[in-house]
């Protein structure tokens, strides 16, 4: 993908005494008192403001924080708490700035937060006016939030469509180089692994990987649906079965391609949804009519593990069982193990998965964790994510 990227710019000495606005995601959950409960997306931010302070530019960082309403300010939406955590992790002071949409200020070596993005009025719809007036903060745009990134709003689209420049951060530059090397041009065979509780939620995901990859594993409720469609019993399981035609279509799309869908061989059920359930394993021929699968099976984990185990790329996004509940839990394990000891180039992603990902202490192993859960989401869609298009559209005009 054709985008320019701050690292470039930082070499190519094109960024000091440079006004540079970044657009980062440090929209974290904080408890009732206001404390921030888990500040990863701060520390993952500092590279870029990093970066830029080190190159010598004057630095502005914003992010969303919740949900505000737009154009009331209450203290809870406040990004205070996310300032003071950031001055403690640069080791400086990070003032934070109110009603900033007309004028920072700002020297070279400085960097200053400004607060919560989405009390902007226009924020939400893009609104030109506020976009115009956000570009003309600075000489340079970064985008670093790809938590973001399906959104076309002013400080994350219209920013990057007015500024002298826009490029994108390392952050965003990581997950564009991710998901280029799993989807764009990815190693053979590549699998994929469509899983969680909803076939609906997925179902463009499902068609989208369908034309492209070599196998798609699914699981969870979405095996459940595929059980169903290839004439299995499911007992009181978890599926949609208004949506048995379609996984139909999407079995029959990937075998005129030469490519499959395994459905499981064998499950684990339980007579009710509950973490001390009793877990039996059965044949998937042999489940009765009051039976709940909540897992799948150790013959079927086993094969499919085999399998990952010689694949050229993964891409994971859910569960295939209730993992959250231990004696449902081995199928996601056995994948997930099987995945970090695989070869090969795997990009995982959403919610769920990485709360499994962290269950099992895999994170090292996994090629790429992105950390947008919907924009991860949107991007296994096949669509072009509008902070993709932009910047592209912007380096492509700079060419
Ligand atoms: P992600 O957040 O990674 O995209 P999802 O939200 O789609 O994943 O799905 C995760 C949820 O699906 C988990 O809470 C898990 O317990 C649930 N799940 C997985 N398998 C089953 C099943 N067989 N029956 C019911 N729920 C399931
Ligand atoms: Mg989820």
């Amino acid at each position: 993908m054709n985008i320019l990227r701050f690292q470039d710019l930082v070499s190519a000495g094109r960024v000091a005494g440079r006004r540079v606005f970044i657009r980062a995601d440090l929209n974290v959950p904080l408890d009732d008192q206001g404390a921030i409960t888990e500040d990863t997306r701060i520390r993952a931010s500092l590279p870029c403001i990093e970066q830029a302070l080190g190159a010598g530019a004057a630095v502005m960082v914003t992010s969303h924080l919740g949900r505000p309403s737009e154009g009331v300010f209450k203290p809870e939406d406040s990004l205070a708490p996310v300032a003071r955590r950031l001055g403690e992790l640069l080791g400086r002071d990070v003032p934070l700035v109110s009603n900033w949409v007309d004028g920072v200020d700002v020297a070279a070596g400085q960097v200053v937060l400004l607060e919560n993005c989405r009390l902007n009025k226009g924020e939400k719809k893009n609104d030109e006016a506020l976009a115009r007036k956000m570009a003309a903060l600075c000489d340079i745009f970064v985008h670093d939030a790809f938590g973001t990134a399906h959104r076309a709003e002013a400080s994350t689209y219209g920013i990057a469509e007015h500024a002298p420049v826009a490029c994108a951060g390392p952050l965003l530059s990581a997950e564009i180089d991710a998901i280029g090397k799993a989807l764009a041009a990815p190693k053979r065979p590549l699998v994929a692994i469509v899983a969680g509780s909803k076939v609906s939620s997925k179902l463009t995901i499902l068609k989208a990987l369908a034309e492209k990859v070599d196998q798609l594993i699914v699981g969870g409720g979405i095996a459940n649906t595929f059980m169903l469609a290839a004439g299995l019993p499911i007992g009181k399981s978890l599926a949609e079965a208004d949506l048995v035609e379609e996984a139909r279509a999407v079995i029959d799309a990937m075998q005129k391609r030469g490519a499959a869908v395994p459905i499981p061989v064998d499950v684990v059920v339980a007579d009710r949804f509950a973490a001390d359930a009793k877990a039996t394993v059965k044949a998937s021929t042999d489940v009765a009519a009051d039976d709940l699968i909540l897992d799948i099976g150790p013959q079927t984990a086993a094969a499919l593990a085999e399998q990952l185990k010689s694949s050229g790329t993964i891409v994971w996004n859910g569960p295939v069982g209730v993992f959250e509940f231990d004696a449902f839990s081995h199928g996601t394990e056995v994948l997930a193990r099987a995945i970090a000891q695989s070869p090969a180039f795997s990009i995982a992603g959403g919610g769920d998965t990485l709360a499994a990902i962290s269950k099992y202490g895999i994170e090292r192993d996994i090629g790429y964790i992105s950390t947008g859960g919907g924009a991860f989401l949107e991007v296994l869609e096949g669509k072009t994510l509008p902070a993709f298009e932009v910047l592209q559209r912007r380096a492509d005009s700079a060419k």
